[in-house]
């Protein structure tokens, strides 16, 4: 029997393995930020980029579709 919480599972499993690729394809999604400091940006600790939270949702969006 498989529930609802199974298949949440499943999608972060498959989620995770496909951020995994990006990143060895040299591609970050940027998914562990810090921020947005008192300047409005946001920094991703994975690449160390420093954006607004929107710029990096809108590159890890395009990654992940
Ligand atoms: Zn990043």
């Amino acid at each position: 029997m498989i529930n609802d919480a199974d298949i949440e599972q499943a999608n972060l499993e498959a989620l995770g393995n496909h951020e995994a690729r990006l990143k060895k394809q040299g591609k970050c999604t940027h998914g562990w930020r810090q921020g947005p400091d008192k300047d409005g940006l946001t920094k991703c600790l994975d690449c160390g980029k420093v954006a607004t939270d929107e710029e990096l949702e809108e590159e890890r969006a395009e990654l992940l579709m």
